[in-house]
């Protein structure tokens, strides 16, 4: 079994409280990776060979918006001598970020426009996306928020929250509340754990989802404290983050499955990203390997029109044909959906092979991942009201 694969460590691993106080190294501690992120392209050279169009992106990407950020635990995933490295391309800037395209939007989602209070987005009728935190373990070069991420205001004070709180309490038709950022796993496990008791507090939200990238970039957070105190708030799913094997780690293995052993649904998004993961094959290995330490992977998400992303963005036509592979060689639990998150905010779309070939009153022709059709009929006009007529 390869070094990287999250069942290697299995058998070994403690268990329980003595699990966290067998952090005995310093970079085995999330503070410590937080407190050791590379920022600066002096820095970086010590750890990567970079490329001529890596160190402009490096110097350009503070001024661009996006900065540099990245931990010493994510480092330790990129090869030090190929830019093309999956992990490299995701978190290191190149030149080619200042390059816009038609379409590209510093707001992809119209999260501005859909603000309902400070900090709270809306854009469904159920739900509502809050803002806790500008801070991240390691910036994402593809990353939605990147207008607001690493802007420097930190983790908000409760009391900074209260108007998003007092908007969830007087509006009853919302039903779930998205936590999110930046990454909400960079709050201390007090401060985050008091904004989801206090959530709680709202009789009619019903679910809160986690959403967060610390299983695959910051798995150290994962600790059992945490699981522990987030237990208490169920039903709470954490919607992780993972878009390429690699950060599959025996690390992040165990971060999924002690959140999976406390009892929280953990679900996984996969941004497609171009010369990244764009490959059938590295998507079913992540797609399997999420599934193996029971994550259900649930979007395969058309990576949204970032300012300045468009070399790692794919043509839709590229996530179809994806899914058209994976359709038949993937089980219904690993295969997620695809979906374009619409821009300006107006909603989630699916997309994805066509299956249906043809379509008549009471017939529907059908192409199977065979490539065979099939022909299916409705039943007759009628059929339902004898069924019933005959129980009688
Ligand atoms: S971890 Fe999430 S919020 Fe942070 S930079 Fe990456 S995609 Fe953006």
């Amino acid at each position: 079994m390869a070094a990287s694969d999250p069942r290697s460590e299995r058998g070994q691993r403690p268990v329980g409280p003595a699990a966290d106080r067998r952090q005995d190294r310093p970079e085995d501690r999330w503070q410590w990776q937080l407190q050791n992120v590379v920022t600066t392209a002096a820095e970086l050279s010590g750890r990567l060979s970079l490329s001529e169009a890596e160190l402009r992106g490096v110097q350009g990407a503070e001024r661009r918006g996006l900065s540099l950020r990245v931990t010493p635990y994510v480092l330790s995933l990129c090869d030090p001598l190929e830019p093309s490295c999956p992990i490299r391309q995701q978190v290191i800037p190149t030149a080619v970020e200042g390059h816009q395209v038609a379409g590209d939007l510093s707001d992809p989602l119209g999260e501005q426009a859909h603000e309902v209070a400070p900090h709270l987005v809306c854009r469904y009728p159920d739900r509502a996306l809050l803002l806790v935190t500008d801070r991240c373990a390691a910036h994402c070069r593809f990353c939605t928020r990147s207008r607001l991420v690493g802007g420097g205001c930190g983790a908000m004070a409760i009391d900074e929250l209260e108007p998003a709180f007092r908007y969830l309490e007087s509006h009853s038709k919302l039903r779930e509340v998205i936590v999110s950022g930046g990454e909400p796993l960079t709050l201390s496990t007090e401060r985050l754990v008091g904004l989801i008791a206090r959530l709680r507090r709202i009789e009619h939200i019903e679910v809160i989802r986690l959403a967060t990238r610390a299983p695959a970039w910051l798995p150290q957070r994962i600790t059992n404290e945490l699981c522990e105190a987030l237990r208490e708030h169920q039903p709470l799913w954490v919607m992780a983050h993972f878009n390429h094997p690699k950060e599959l780690t025996a690390l992040a293995g165990r971060a999924c499955e002690r959140l999976v052993d406390a009892g929280l649904p953990v679900m996984s998004q996969t941004v497609l990203l171009a010369g990244i993961n764009d490959q059938p094959t590295v998507l079913e290995s992540l797609f399997r390997g999420l599934v193996r330490l029971r994550v259900r992977p649930y979007y395969l998400l058309h990576m949204d029109s970032v300012a300045g992303g468009a070399h790692l963005r794919t043509a839709v036509q590229r996530g179809i044909d994806i899914m058209e592979t994976l359709q038949g060689n993937l089980s219904g639990i690993a295969l997620p959906k695809l979906v374009i998150d619409t821009p300006g905010g107006m909603g989630k779309v699916p997309v994805g092979p066509d299956y249906v070939v043809a379509r008549e009153p009471g017939r529907t022709t059908l192409r199977t991942h065979r490539g065979v059709t099939v022909e299916l009929l409705d039943p007759p006009a009628g059929a339902g009201e004898m069924g019933r007529n005959s129980q009688t």
